[in-house]
């Protein structure tokens, strides 16, 4: 009826509304969490089938003082808009090096990786910025990765290739997140120095039941076989995702049925010495 119509679009509109006031709020709350220390640095252990490092990807959280834990689902889109994202990945990052070097001191072995959104990545003085950062911290940039999505190789491939092939003479390794979500060709692969590829859990849910997922993902292997790449495996459950994964190949397990994102105080306490030869 229009009367159900009209109503139907006032609720649609006051949603928008709270939607677009809560994206301000969240905005400029956000400002004011990178100073006062309400953000927080997680840690969800990444399982490799061999190596004796323990491998981690940093995840943002914010402990917001009124509305408590908040995602960054809820927040990372709304601090894309502006360079919040970068003062946002610096913080992380700044975090990730800090934490390696303690940890190294410990006698333990990490490596960390890092989300770096877009914006961040194709700003003219990136490569400076991790230089100072490797030099202010004294990381060693072999343990740490930053995870790119595809949207950045549409940009300016040749700049993305240059500041891989400069931040790599550090040591640093790249990931292509959420691999095969974006909308970039797989003729890039041949050119870019990257190291590793990321499927999304959005490829996984189904992996054991659904044949077209289960398709998709064996071809994403390939790839990484082609280009002689690591497989990083997002948001593996359960025990018949696991099997089908395994069966493909012997990827590095990220996902709840091993860890799920904590404190990094807390990932640090679980961690053994390396062993000494
Ligand atoms: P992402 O980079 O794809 O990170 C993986 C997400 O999958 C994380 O969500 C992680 O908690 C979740 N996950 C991993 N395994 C499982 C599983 O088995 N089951 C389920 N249900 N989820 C699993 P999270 O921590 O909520 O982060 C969401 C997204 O926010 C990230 O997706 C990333 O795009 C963004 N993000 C997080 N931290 C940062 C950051 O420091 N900088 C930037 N630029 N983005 C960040
Ligand atoms: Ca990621
Ligand atoms: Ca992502
Ligand atoms: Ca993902």
């Amino acid at each position: 009826s229009k009367e159900l119509g009209q109503r139907q679009t006032v609720i649609f509109n006051s949603d928008l509304l709270k939607s677009a006031n809560d994206s301000f709020e969240i905005e400029k709350d956000l400002e004011k969490a990178l100073k006062n220390n309400e953000l927080v640095f997680y840690l969800q252990s990444q399982i490799h089938p061999t190596n004796k490092t323990h491998f981690a990807e940093s995840l943002i959280r914010w402990h917001h003082p009124t509305k408590g834990m908040i995602s960054p689902m809820v927040f990372i889109g709304i601090a894309e808009k502006s360079d919040l994202i970068v003062q946002i990945d610096q913080w992380m990052l700044t975090q990730a090096c800090h934490f390696i070097v303690q940890q190294t001191l410990l006698g333990k072995s990490v490596h960390i990786s890092v989300n770096i959104s877009g914006r961040h990545f194709t700003k003219p003085d990136f490569i400076e910025e991790i230089e100072t950062l490797i030099a202010k911290t004294g990381v060693d940039a072999h343990k740490l990765t930053l995870e790119i999505t595809e949207s950045v190789l549409v940009t300016d491939l040749e700049d993305v290739i240059e500041k891989m092939r400069h931040l790599r003479r550090y040591g640093i390794r790249f990931s292509i997140d959420d691999f095969g979500t974006g909308y970039s060709s797989l003729a890039y692969l041949k050119k870019l120095p990257v190291h590793e590829l990321k499927i999304d859990k959005l490829f996984i849910n189904e992996i054991a039941t659904n044949p077209d997922d289960f398709k998709l993902v064996r071809a994403i292997f390939e790839v990484a076989k082609t280009f002689d790449l690591s497989v990083v495996v997002e948001g593996v459950e359960d025990e018949h995702q696991l099997e089908v994964l395994n069966g493909l190949g012997k990827p590095i397990i990220q996902g709840f049925i091993y860890a799920k994102p904590i404190p990094a105080n807390d990932w640090a306490q679980q961690l053994t010495v390396a062993q000494s030869v």
